[in-house]
Protein backbone atom coordinates (compact mmCIF):
# COMPACT_ATOMS: atom_id res chain seq x y z
CA UNK A 1 0.00 0.00 0.00
CA UNK A 2 1.64 2.88 -0.95
CA UNK A 3 1.90 6.24 1.81
CA UNK A 4 -0.58 8.36 2.27
CA UNK A 5 0.89 12.25 2.17
CA UNK A 6 -1.41 14.76 5.13
CA UNK A 7 -1.99 18.81 4.54
CA UNK A 8 -0.79 20.28 6.92
CA UNK A 9 -3.11 23.00 8.78
CA UNK A 10 -1.98 24.79 11.99
CA UNK A 11 0.79 22.37 12.73
CA UNK A 12 -1.23 19.77 12.48
CA UNK A 13 -1.11 17.01 9.56
CA UNK A 14 -4.66 16.71 8.22
CA UNK A 15 -6.28 13.25 6.58
CA UNK A 16 -8.93 12.93 3.71
CA UNK A 17 -9.65 11.66 0.75
CA UNK A 18 -6.30 11.28 -1.39
CA UNK A 19 -5.34 11.36 -5.18
CA UNK A 20 -2.77 9.37 -7.27
CA UNK A 21 0.54 10.25 -7.40
CA UNK A 22 1.91 7.97 -10.15
CA UNK A 23 5.31 7.72 -11.74
CA UNK A 24 5.19 8.58 -15.35
CA UNK A 25 8.02 6.50 -16.35
CA UNK A 26 5.83 3.53 -14.91
CA UNK A 27 2.56 4.70 -14.47
CA UNK A 28 2.35 1.13 -12.65
CA UNK A 29 4.21 2.36 -9.90
CA UNK A 30 1.86 4.98 -7.63
CA UNK A 31 4.85 6.77 -5.50
CA UNK A 32 1.95 8.26 -3.17
CA UNK A 33 -1.29 9.02 -2.30
CA UNK A 34 -1.59 12.80 -1.56
CA UNK A 35 -4.81 13.92 0.26
CA UNK A 36 -7.21 16.23 -1.46
CA UNK A 37 -7.36 19.34 0.14
CA UNK A 38 -11.14 21.35 0.38
CA UNK A 39 -11.79 24.92 -0.06
CA UNK A 40 -12.62 24.64 3.42
CA UNK A 41 -9.48 23.07 4.14
CA UNK A 42 -7.77 26.49 2.26
CA UNK A 43 -9.76 28.77 4.33
CA UNK A 44 -8.30 26.57 7.47
CA UNK A 45 -4.92 26.76 6.31
CA UNK A 46 -5.53 31.02 5.66
CA UNK A 47 -6.64 31.18 9.29
CA UNK A 48 -4.38 29.42 11.37
CA UNK A 49 -1.77 31.38 9.12
CA UNK A 50 -3.37 34.68 10.27
CA UNK A 51 -3.08 33.65 13.78
CA UNK A 52 1.15 32.85 13.29
CA UNK A 53 1.84 36.08 11.46
CA UNK A 54 2.31 38.50 14.60
CA UNK A 55 4.09 35.77 16.77
CA UNK A 56 6.63 34.94 13.50
CA UNK A 57 6.73 39.07 12.34
CA UNK A 58 7.78 39.73 15.90
CA UNK A 59 10.95 37.09 16.21
CA UNK A 60 14.09 38.39 15.15
CA UNK A 61 15.34 37.90 12.04
CA UNK A 62 18.09 35.83 12.36
CA UNK A 63 16.13 33.83 14.74
CA UNK A 64 14.17 33.12 12.00
CA UNK A 65 17.05 32.45 9.54
CA UNK A 66 18.73 29.90 12.08
CA UNK A 67 15.54 27.96 11.38
CA UNK A 68 15.67 28.41 7.79
CA UNK A 69 19.44 26.73 8.06
CA UNK A 70 17.89 24.24 10.02
CA UNK A 71 15.23 23.34 7.28
CA UNK A 72 18.19 22.97 5.28
CA UNK A 73 20.40 20.96 7.14
CA UNK A 74 17.29 18.69 7.46
CA UNK A 75 17.05 18.35 3.35
CA UNK A 76 20.53 17.88 2.88
CA UNK A 77 20.26 14.77 5.91
CA UNK A 78 17.22 13.09 3.65
CA UNK A 79 19.55 14.29 -0.35
CA UNK A 80 19.40 10.77 -1.90
CA UNK A 81 15.64 10.48 -0.92
CA UNK A 82 14.59 13.32 -2.64
CA UNK A 83 16.47 13.36 -5.46
CA UNK A 84 14.93 9.39 -6.23
CA UNK A 85 11.35 10.32 -4.91
CA UNK A 86 11.62 13.58 -7.39
CA UNK A 87 12.90 11.52 -10.59
CA UNK A 88 9.94 8.72 -9.40
CA UNK A 89 7.38 11.53 -9.10
CA UNK A 90 8.14 14.04 -12.06
CA UNK A 91 10.30 11.74 -14.26
CA UNK A 92 13.43 14.04 -14.66
CA UNK A 93 16.73 12.08 -14.53
CA UNK A 94 18.40 11.40 -11.10
CA UNK A 95 21.40 13.42 -11.91
CA UNK A 96 19.08 16.67 -13.01
CA UNK A 97 16.80 15.92 -10.03
CA UNK A 98 19.91 15.71 -7.07
CA UNK A 99 21.01 19.59 -9.09
CA UNK A 100 17.57 20.58 -8.33
CA UNK A 101 17.49 19.42 -4.15
CA UNK A 102 20.91 20.76 -3.98
CA UNK A 103 19.58 24.00 -5.05
CA UNK A 104 16.16 23.73 -2.81
CA UNK A 105 19.06 23.33 0.24
CA UNK A 106 20.97 26.59 -1.06
CA UNK A 107 18.51 28.80 -1.68
CA UNK A 108 16.99 28.45 2.40
CA UNK A 109 20.93 28.88 2.81
CA UNK A 110 20.92 31.75 0.95
CA UNK A 111 18.04 33.34 2.40
CA UNK A 112 18.41 32.39 6.05
CA UNK A 113 21.69 34.35 5.88
CA UNK A 114 19.08 37.12 4.34
CA UNK A 115 17.66 36.77 8.57
CA UNK A 116 20.75 38.51 9.85
CA UNK A 117 20.82 41.31 7.35
CA UNK A 118 17.22 42.25 6.29
CA UNK A 119 18.86 45.02 4.33
CA UNK A 120 16.66 48.38 5.08
CA UNK A 121 18.01 52.16 3.93
CA UNK A 122 19.72 54.35 5.93
CA UNK A 123 20.10 57.99 4.29
CA UNK A 124 21.63 61.59 6.05
CA UNK A 125 18.45 64.02 6.22
CA UNK A 126 18.78 67.48 4.52
CA UNK A 127 17.44 68.61 8.30
CA UNK A 128 19.10 69.20 11.60
CA UNK A 129 19.14 66.46 13.74
CA UNK A 130 16.55 64.35 11.73
CA UNK A 131 17.56 60.52 11.64
CA UNK A 132 15.72 58.46 8.73
CA UNK A 133 15.73 55.36 8.08
CA UNK A 134 13.57 52.47 5.91
CA UNK A 135 12.96 49.40 7.48
CA UNK A 136 11.58 46.25 6.28
CA UNK A 137 8.06 44.94 7.47
CA UNK A 138 6.55 41.86 5.92
CA UNK A 139 3.02 41.64 3.80
CA UNK A 140 1.23 39.06 6.02
CA UNK A 141 -0.13 35.60 4.64
CA UNK A 142 0.60 34.77 1.46
CA UNK A 143 -0.39 32.50 -1.07
CA UNK A 144 2.16 29.98 -3.28
CA UNK A 145 1.01 28.65 -5.88
CA UNK A 146 3.54 26.10 -7.49
CA UNK A 147 4.25 24.19 -10.42
CA UNK A 148 5.17 20.35 -11.32
CA UNK A 149 8.40 21.36 -13.23
CA UNK A 150 10.11 22.08 -11.26
CA UNK A 151 8.64 20.27 -7.65
CA UNK A 152 11.23 21.50 -4.72
CA UNK A 153 13.26 24.60 -5.73
CA UNK A 154 10.11 26.08 -6.69
CA UNK A 155 8.51 25.88 -3.86
CA UNK A 156 11.92 27.11 -2.08
CA UNK A 157 12.46 29.75 -4.19
CA UNK A 158 9.28 30.68 -3.24
CA UNK A 159 8.54 29.71 0.95
CA UNK A 160 12.34 30.79 2.06
CA UNK A 161 12.19 34.62 1.05
CA UNK A 162 8.67 34.44 2.23
CA UNK A 163 9.20 32.76 5.64
CA UNK A 164 12.75 35.04 6.47
CA UNK A 165 10.72 38.42 6.10
CA UNK A 166 8.28 36.97 8.28
CA UNK A 167 5.17 36.15 6.36
CA UNK A 168 3.11 33.02 7.37
CA UNK A 169 2.37 31.02 4.30
CA UNK A 170 -0.45 28.80 2.32
CA UNK A 171 1.19 26.75 0.10
CA UNK A 172 -0.38 24.88 -2.48
CA UNK A 173 1.83 22.60 -5.08
CA UNK A 174 1.21 21.45 -8.67
CA UNK A 175 -0.93 18.08 -8.27
CA UNK A 176 1.25 16.11 -10.77
CA UNK A 177 4.35 15.99 -8.58
CA UNK A 178 3.54 17.17 -4.80
CA UNK A 179 5.78 14.66 -2.85
CA UNK A 180 8.93 17.52 -3.05
CA UNK A 181 7.24 19.95 -1.78
CA UNK A 182 5.56 17.76 0.85
CA UNK A 183 9.15 17.43 2.00
CA UNK A 184 9.85 21.07 2.55
CA UNK A 185 6.95 20.86 4.54
CA UNK A 186 7.73 18.25 6.72
CA UNK A 187 11.48 19.69 7.34
CA UNK A 188 9.77 23.13 8.16
CA UNK A 189 8.14 21.19 11.23
CA UNK A 190 10.71 18.99 11.58
CA UNK A 191 13.15 22.31 12.49
CA UNK A 192 10.50 23.77 14.48
CA UNK A 193 8.96 26.23 12.86
CA UNK A 194 6.08 27.26 15.03
CA UNK A 195 2.32 26.51 14.24
CA UNK A 196 0.42 28.05 11.66
CA UNK A 197 3.48 29.97 10.01
CA UNK A 198 3.27 27.12 7.39
CA UNK A 199 0.49 25.70 5.67
CA UNK A 200 0.09 22.96 3.09
CA UNK A 201 -2.90 22.35 1.01
CA UNK A 202 -2.71 19.66 -1.54
CA UNK A 203 -5.23 19.28 -4.64
CA UNK A 204 -7.05 20.36 -7.81
CA UNK A 205 -6.17 23.87 -8.84
CA UNK A 206 -9.24 24.74 -10.26
CA UNK A 207 -10.88 23.80 -7.32
CA UNK A 208 -8.60 25.52 -4.22
CA UNK A 209 -7.42 28.71 -6.85
CA UNK A 210 -10.81 30.85 -6.12
CA UNK A 211 -11.00 30.16 -2.02
CA UNK A 212 -6.87 30.88 -2.04
CA UNK A 213 -7.03 34.10 -3.52
CA UNK A 214 -10.59 34.83 -1.82
CA UNK A 215 -9.41 34.11 1.57
CA UNK A 216 -9.58 37.41 3.99
CA UNK A 217 -6.22 37.30 5.41
CA UNK A 218 -4.38 36.44 2.35
CA UNK A 219 -2.57 39.57 1.10
CA UNK A 220 -0.29 38.58 -1.90
CA UNK A 221 0.35 35.66 -4.54
CA UNK A 222 3.37 34.25 -5.88
CA UNK A 223 2.06 32.13 -8.84
CA UNK A 224 3.75 29.97 -11.30
CA UNK A 225 2.44 27.87 -13.72
CA UNK A 226 0.60 28.60 -17.24
CA UNK A 227 -0.52 31.42 -18.77
CA UNK A 228 -4.24 30.65 -18.38
CA UNK A 229 -4.36 30.10 -14.96
CA UNK A 230 -2.04 33.48 -14.24
CA UNK A 231 -3.88 36.03 -16.32
CA UNK A 232 -6.89 34.32 -14.32
CA UNK A 233 -5.26 35.11 -10.85
CA UNK A 234 -4.15 38.43 -11.68
CA UNK A 235 -8.04 39.15 -12.57
CA UNK A 236 -9.17 38.06 -9.22
CA UNK A 237 -6.43 39.31 -7.24
CA UNK A 238 -7.27 42.63 -8.41
CA UNK A 239 -10.62 42.71 -7.38
CA UNK A 240 -9.06 42.90 -3.65
CA UNK A 241 -5.86 44.52 -4.63
CA UNK A 242 -3.56 41.86 -3.07
CA UNK A 243 -0.13 42.49 -4.41
CA UNK A 244 0.55 39.54 -7.24
CA UNK A 245 3.74 37.84 -8.71
CA UNK A 246 2.81 35.39 -11.36
CA UNK A 247 6.00 34.05 -13.72
CA UNK A 248 4.46 32.20 -16.70
CA UNK A 249 5.32 30.84 -19.90
CA UNK A 250 7.71 31.49 -22.67
CA UNK A 251 8.72 31.25 -26.33
CA UNK A 252 12.96 31.19 -25.79
CA UNK A 253 15.17 31.55 -28.42
CA UNK A 254 18.63 30.47 -28.85
CA UNK A 255 20.36 32.66 -32.02
CA UNK A 256 23.28 30.80 -33.24
CA UNK A 257 25.65 32.94 -35.40
CA UNK A 258 27.87 32.13 -37.77
CA UNK A 259 31.08 32.87 -35.93
CA UNK A 260 29.95 31.01 -32.54
CA UNK A 261 32.42 28.06 -31.22
CA UNK A 262 30.35 25.93 -33.08
CA UNK A 263 30.58 22.15 -31.09
CA UNK A 264 29.74 24.53 -27.86
CA UNK A 265 26.34 26.36 -29.67
CA UNK A 266 25.44 22.70 -30.99
CA UNK A 267 25.59 21.20 -27.27
CA UNK A 268 23.78 24.04 -25.33
CA UNK A 269 21.13 24.01 -27.96
CA UNK A 270 20.14 20.46 -27.38
CA UNK A 271 21.17 20.34 -23.91
CA UNK A 272 18.46 23.65 -23.81
CA UNK A 273 15.97 22.06 -26.01
CA UNK A 274 15.60 18.75 -24.89
CA UNK A 275 16.86 18.23 -21.73
CA UNK A 276 14.21 18.09 -18.26
CA UNK A 277 12.30 16.64 -21.65
CA UNK A 278 12.13 20.59 -22.93
CA UNK A 279 9.87 21.14 -20.25
CA UNK A 280 11.71 23.52 -18.38
CA UNK A 281 10.41 27.41 -18.76
CA UNK A 282 13.94 28.78 -19.50
CA UNK A 283 14.08 26.03 -22.26
CA UNK A 284 15.14 26.85 -25.77
CA UNK A 285 11.63 25.90 -28.28
CA UNK A 286 13.07 28.16 -30.95
CA UNK A 287 16.67 28.13 -32.72
CA UNK A 288 17.77 31.24 -35.23
CA UNK A 289 20.34 30.17 -36.99
CA UNK A 290 22.06 32.58 -39.36
CA UNK A 291 21.98 31.66 -43.26
CA UNK A 292 25.94 31.03 -43.14
CA UNK A 293 26.08 28.12 -41.21
CA UNK A 294 22.13 26.81 -41.48
CA UNK A 295 22.91 23.64 -42.78
CA UNK A 296 25.72 22.75 -41.22
CA UNK A 297 24.24 23.33 -37.66
CA UNK A 298 20.81 21.84 -38.34
CA UNK A 299 22.54 18.34 -39.52
CA UNK A 300 24.79 18.49 -35.96
CA UNK A 301 22.46 19.04 -33.80
CA UNK A 302 20.09 16.52 -35.29
CA UNK A 303 22.90 13.80 -35.24
CA UNK A 304 23.69 14.92 -31.22
CA UNK A 305 19.45 14.34 -30.36
CA UNK A 306 19.22 11.11 -32.48
CA UNK A 307 22.12 10.02 -30.00
CA UNK A 308 20.24 11.07 -26.76
CA UNK A 309 18.99 8.28 -24.69
CA UNK A 310 15.44 8.19 -23.58
CA UNK A 311 14.11 6.51 -20.48
CA UNK A 312 13.61 5.81 -17.17
CA UNK A 313 14.90 8.57 -15.21
CA UNK A 314 16.54 6.52 -12.51
CA UNK A 315 18.61 4.59 -14.87
CA UNK A 316 21.96 4.98 -15.84
CA UNK A 317 23.10 6.74 -18.92
CA UNK A 318 19.45 8.21 -19.13
CA UNK A 319 19.33 11.77 -20.99
CA UNK A 320 16.01 12.14 -20.68
CA UNK A 321 13.16 11.38 -18.94
CA UNK A 322 8.62 11.42 -19.66
CA UNK A 323 6.39 13.56 -20.03
CA UNK A 324 5.08 14.78 -16.44
CA UNK A 325 1.93 12.81 -17.36
CA UNK A 326 -0.69 11.98 -19.99
CA UNK A 327 -1.97 15.33 -21.16
CA UNK A 328 1.45 16.89 -21.60
CA UNK A 329 2.59 13.86 -23.43
CA UNK A 330 -0.42 14.41 -25.47
CA UNK A 331 0.20 18.17 -25.74
CA UNK A 332 3.81 17.78 -27.26
CA UNK A 333 2.01 14.83 -29.68
CA UNK A 334 -0.82 17.52 -30.89
CA UNK A 335 1.99 20.32 -31.59
CA UNK A 336 4.03 17.42 -33.64
CA UNK A 337 1.11 16.74 -35.42
CA UNK A 338 0.41 20.62 -36.14
CA UNK A 339 4.54 20.95 -36.89
CA UNK A 340 3.61 18.17 -40.06
CA UNK A 341 0.61 20.36 -40.79
CA UNK A 342 2.73 23.09 -41.19
CA UNK A 343 6.37 22.54 -42.16
CA UNK A 344 6.08 18.97 -43.01
CA UNK A 345 7.60 15.85 -41.61
CA UNK A 346 10.26 16.52 -38.58
CA UNK A 347 14.04 16.56 -39.05
CA UNK A 348 14.52 13.57 -36.13
CA UNK A 349 11.68 12.08 -33.85
CA UNK A 350 7.89 12.78 -33.86
CA UNK A 351 6.96 9.71 -32.42
CA UNK A 352 5.67 8.79 -28.97
CA UNK A 353 7.63 5.71 -27.99
CA UNK A 354 6.50 2.70 -27.37
CA UNK A 355 7.57 -0.98 -27.13
CA UNK A 356 8.78 -2.50 -23.71
CA UNK A 357 9.17 -0.53 -21.01
CA UNK A 358 8.40 2.40 -23.27
CA UNK A 359 4.60 1.04 -22.55
CA UNK A 360 4.54 1.93 -19.23
CA UNK A 361 5.54 5.52 -19.07
CA UNK A 362 4.78 8.73 -21.41
CA UNK A 363 7.99 8.97 -23.20
CA UNK A 364 7.97 10.85 -26.65
CA UNK A 365 11.07 11.27 -28.97
CA UNK A 366 12.95 14.29 -29.30
CA UNK A 367 11.82 16.19 -31.95
CA UNK A 368 13.06 18.65 -34.75
CA UNK A 369 11.10 20.73 -37.35
CA UNK A 370 13.59 22.44 -40.17
CA UNK A 371 12.39 25.96 -41.71
CA UNK A 372 10.15 26.82 -39.20
CA UNK A 373 9.19 30.43 -40.24
CA UNK A 374 7.54 33.33 -38.14
CA UNK A 375 3.76 32.87 -38.27
CA UNK A 376 4.20 29.40 -37.49
CA UNK A 377 2.31 28.09 -34.56
CA UNK A 378 5.81 26.18 -33.51
CA UNK A 379 7.58 29.35 -33.52
CA UNK A 380 4.30 31.14 -31.47
CA UNK A 381 3.36 29.18 -29.27
CA UNK A 382 4.79 27.51 -25.95
CA UNK A 383 4.87 23.26 -26.46
CA UNK A 384 6.55 22.87 -23.28
CA UNK A 385 8.13 19.47 -24.20
CA UNK A 386 11.26 18.34 -26.46
CA UNK A 387 10.25 19.58 -29.38
CA UNK A 388 12.51 22.67 -31.37
CA UNK A 389 11.47 24.65 -33.67
CA UNK A 390 14.79 25.91 -36.58
CA UNK A 391 14.25 29.01 -37.93
CA UNK A 392 16.75 30.43 -40.69
CA UNK A 393 17.94 33.94 -40.30
CA UNK A 394 19.62 36.26 -42.94
CA UNK A 395 22.00 37.65 -40.38
CA UNK A 396 22.23 39.18 -36.80
CA UNK A 397 19.86 41.68 -37.42
CA UNK A 398 17.40 39.26 -38.87
CA UNK A 399 17.64 37.25 -36.16
CA UNK A 400 17.28 39.49 -33.29
CA UNK A 401 14.01 40.70 -35.13
CA UNK A 402 12.56 37.28 -35.07
CA UNK A 403 13.96 36.47 -31.84
CA UNK A 404 11.85 39.58 -30.35
CA UNK A 405 8.74 38.73 -32.67
CA UNK A 406 6.69 37.13 -30.20
CA UNK A 407 4.57 37.92 -27.20
CA UNK A 408 6.54 36.25 -24.41
CA UNK A 409 9.65 37.04 -23.12
CA UNK A 410 11.41 34.99 -20.69
CA UNK A 411 14.77 33.57 -21.33
CA UNK A 412 16.71 33.92 -24.32
CA UNK A 413 20.67 32.86 -25.25
CA UNK A 414 22.77 33.97 -27.97
CA UNK A 415 25.92 31.30 -29.58
CA UNK A 416 28.76 33.99 -31.03
CA UNK A 417 32.21 34.91 -30.39
CA UNK A 418 31.40 38.50 -31.32
CA UNK A 419 31.58 40.61 -28.25
CA UNK A 420 29.65 44.00 -30.04
CA UNK A 421 26.93 41.24 -30.68
CA UNK A 422 27.01 39.92 -27.01
CA UNK A 423 26.26 43.90 -25.94
CA UNK A 424 23.47 44.18 -29.30
CA UNK A 425 22.18 40.84 -27.96
CA UNK A 426 21.54 41.81 -24.10
CA UNK A 427 20.45 45.87 -24.76
CA UNK A 428 18.07 45.03 -27.12
CA UNK A 429 16.36 41.57 -26.36
CA UNK A 430 13.49 41.55 -24.92
CA UNK A 431 13.42 38.56 -22.45
CA UNK A 432 14.26 39.05 -18.62
CA UNK A 433 16.92 36.14 -18.18
CA UNK A 434 19.92 36.34 -21.39
CA UNK A 435 22.79 33.61 -21.85
CA UNK A 436 25.63 34.08 -23.81
CA UNK A 437 27.54 31.02 -24.83
CA UNK A 438 25.71 28.48 -22.14
CA UNK A 439 22.47 27.02 -23.11
CA UNK A 440 18.93 29.49 -22.24
CA UNK A 441 17.84 27.13 -18.93
CA UNK A 442 19.99 26.74 -16.45
CA UNK A 443 19.66 29.79 -13.62
CA UNK A 444 21.24 30.45 -10.37
CA UNK A 445 19.70 31.48 -7.26
CA UNK A 446 22.02 34.16 -5.69
CA UNK A 447 20.19 37.21 -9.00
CA UNK A 448 16.88 38.21 -10.02
CA UNK A 449 14.42 35.57 -12.16
CA UNK A 450 12.37 36.54 -14.11
CA UNK A 451 10.32 37.52 -17.44
CA UNK A 452 9.62 40.23 -19.41
CA UNK A 453 6.05 40.92 -21.87
CA UNK A 454 3.56 38.27 -21.54
CA UNK A 455 5.92 35.60 -19.19
CA UNK A 456 5.76 37.46 -16.32
CA UNK A 457 4.09 40.21 -13.70
CA UNK A 458 5.13 41.77 -10.81
CA UNK A 459 8.96 41.71 -8.93
CA UNK A 460 10.88 39.24 -9.86
CA UNK A 461 12.00 36.22 -8.27
CA UNK A 462 15.01 34.98 -6.05
CA UNK A 463 18.21 36.80 -5.23
CA UNK A 464 17.82 39.79 -3.38
CA UNK A 465 14.94 40.98 -5.68
CA UNK A 466 12.57 38.32 -3.97
CA UNK A 467 13.18 40.15 -0.50
CA UNK A 468 10.83 43.41 -2.34
CA UNK A 469 7.69 40.95 -3.24
CA UNK A 470 7.75 39.51 0.41
CA UNK A 471 8.72 42.81 2.37
CA UNK A 472 7.36 46.02 2.09
CA UNK A 473 9.49 49.44 3.52
CA UNK A 474 8.32 51.75 6.54
CA UNK A 475 10.14 54.77 6.20
CA UNK A 476 10.75 56.31 9.67
CA UNK A 477 11.84 60.49 10.06
CA UNK A 478 12.91 60.98 13.89
CA UNK A 479 14.07 64.34 15.46
CA UNK A 480 16.22 63.77 18.15
P1 LIG B 1 -0.70 25.34 -14.39
O1 LIG B 1 -1.65 24.38 -14.95
O2 LIG B 1 -0.99 26.78 -14.51
O3 LIG B 1 -0.48 24.92 -12.87
C1 LIG B 1 0.38 25.64 -12.01
C2 LIG B 1 -0.19 25.59 -10.61
O4 LIG B 1 -1.43 26.30 -10.60
C3 LIG B 1 -0.52 24.17 -10.12
O5 LIG B 1 -0.31 24.11 -8.74
C4 LIG B 1 -2.00 24.06 -10.44
O6 LIG B 1 -2.68 23.10 -9.65
C5 LIG B 1 -2.45 25.46 -10.09
N1 LIG B 1 -3.74 25.83 -10.67
C6 LIG B 1 -4.40 25.29 -11.71
N2 LIG B 1 -5.58 25.94 -11.90
C7 LIG B 1 -5.65 26.90 -10.95
C8 LIG B 1 -6.59 27.89 -10.60
N3 LIG B 1 -7.73 28.06 -11.29
N4 LIG B 1 -6.33 28.70 -9.56
C9 LIG B 1 -5.20 28.57 -8.86
N5 LIG B 1 -4.26 27.64 -9.12
C10 LIG B 1 -4.48 26.83 -10.16
O7 LIG B 1 0.76 25.16 -15.04
P2 LIG B 1 1.59 23.81 -15.17
O8 LIG B 1 1.02 23.04 -16.30
O9 LIG B 1 1.69 23.14 -13.84
O10 LIG B 1 3.03 24.34 -15.50
C11 LIG B 1 3.47 24.54 -16.81
C12 LIG B 1 3.52 26.01 -17.11
O11 LIG B 1 4.27 26.67 -16.10
C13 LIG B 1 4.24 26.31 -18.40
O12 LIG B 1 3.53 27.31 -19.09
C14 LIG B 1 5.58 26.86 -17.95
O13 LIG B 1 6.20 27.73 -18.84
C15 LIG B 1 5.21 27.54 -16.68
N6 LIG B 1 6.37 27.70 -15.81
C16 LIG B 1 6.90 28.94 -15.70
C17 LIG B 1 8.01 29.14 -14.91
C18 LIG B 1 8.59 30.52 -14.77
O14 LIG B 1 9.36 30.74 -13.86
N7 LIG B 1 8.24 31.45 -15.63
C19 LIG B 1 8.58 28.08 -14.21
C20 LIG B 1 8.01 26.82 -14.35
C21 LIG B 1 6.89 26.64 -15.15
P3 LIG B 1 -2.94 21.62 -10.22
O15 LIG B 1 -1.61 21.04 -10.43
O16 LIG B 1 -3.72 20.99 -9.15
O17 LIG B 1 -3.70 21.80 -11.50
Amino acid sequence: MPETFCNYINGEWVSGDTFENRNPANTDEVVGLHVKGSAADVTAAADAAAAAQAGWANMAGPARGNLLFKVAEILDRKFDQLGAEMTREEGKTLPEAKGEVRRAINIFRYFGGEGSRMPGMLVPSERDRVHMFALRKPIGVTGLITPWNFPIAIPAWKLAPALICGNTVVLKPASASPLSAYRIVEACHEAGIPKGVVNFVQGSGGELGSALVNAKPIKAVSFTGSCDVGNWLHAEASKRRLRIQLEMGGKNPTIVLADCDFNSAVENTVNAAMFSTGQKCTATSRVIVEDAIYDKFVAAIVERTKKLKVGNGMEAGIDIGPAVDKGQLETSLRYIEIGRKECGEPLCGGNRLTGGAYDKGYFVEPTIFGEVTESMTLAQEEVFGPVLAVMRAKDFEDAMRIANNIPFGLSASVQTTNISRVFEFIYRMEAGLLTVNLPSAGVEYQLPFGGTKDSSFGPKEQGPAAMDFYSDYKTVYLKY
